[in-house]
């Protein structure tokens, strides 16, 4: 299966948090304006993203990084004959990557407790000029509006994204700029 309309049904169906379709289409024209030739993703899921770019930036490399192994299944078969696609199975806080590969974009879309651990960990292997793009700045509006839940798992994760936030602001060497499009994205440069 690699038709990304069943991909996304199957999301659908499996409740996988894909990214919202604007929230896609954000990111694919902030690549495009960057002219992105590599794209690093953390949390692949079933791979809609990775194949989305994959589809869209002809000869792009794609490195994704899942832990779940039910999730590692469905990738692998969904990247089945894309060479350009190299799915890292493990724990992104674990895993290693060679120091010397850098990225045009770099997406954080995994555990979003996380957020600013991936960041710090993977913004070294970000290229000349390139992008971080953190998904979920939002959530749901509950980061503006802590108040809307009372589950106090949300409300902590709620409290954790805004601490990225806080964060990102708080960068001396990147600007971030934070976009009310899908489920809110932040997109981060470092400064020239
Ligand atoms: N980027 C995907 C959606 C990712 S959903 C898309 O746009 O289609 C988040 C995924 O991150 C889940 O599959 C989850 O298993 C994975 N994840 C969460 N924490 C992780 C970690 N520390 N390392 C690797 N994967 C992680
Ligand atoms: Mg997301």
């Amino acid at each position: 299966m690699s038709d990304i309309k069943e991909i996304e049904a199957y999301a659908y169906q499996h409740n996988v948090p894909i990214m919202m379709d604007d929230g896609l289409e954000f990111l694919l024209g902030q690549m495009k304006e960057n002219h992105c030739r590599s794209f690093l993703e953390i949390g692949t899921a079933v791979g809609r993203t990775s194949l989305v770019v994959h589809d869209t930036f002809e000869g792009i490399r794609i490195v994704t990084i899942e832990r779940n192994p039910e999730m590692i299944a469905q990738a692998k078969q969904n990247f089945a004959g894309k060479e350009n696609i190299t799915l890292i199975e493990g724990d992104a806080l674990e895993v290693q990557l060679p120091k010397d590969q850098l990225f045009d974009c770099i997406f954080i879309d995994a555990a979003k407790a996380q957020y600013t651990r991936f960041f710090t960990k993977y913004a070294p292997l970000l290229a000349k000029n390139g992008i971080i793009i953190s998904d979920n700045m939002e959530f749901h509006g509950l980061v503006e509006h802590p108040e809307l839940t009372h589950n106090r798992n949300t409300k902590a994760l709620v409290r954790k994204i805004a601490r990225y936030r806080e964060f990102l602001q708080a960068l001396v060497d990147y600007q971030t700029d934070f976009y009310s499009i899908g489920d809110g994205v932040a997109v981060t440069r470092k400064r020239g």
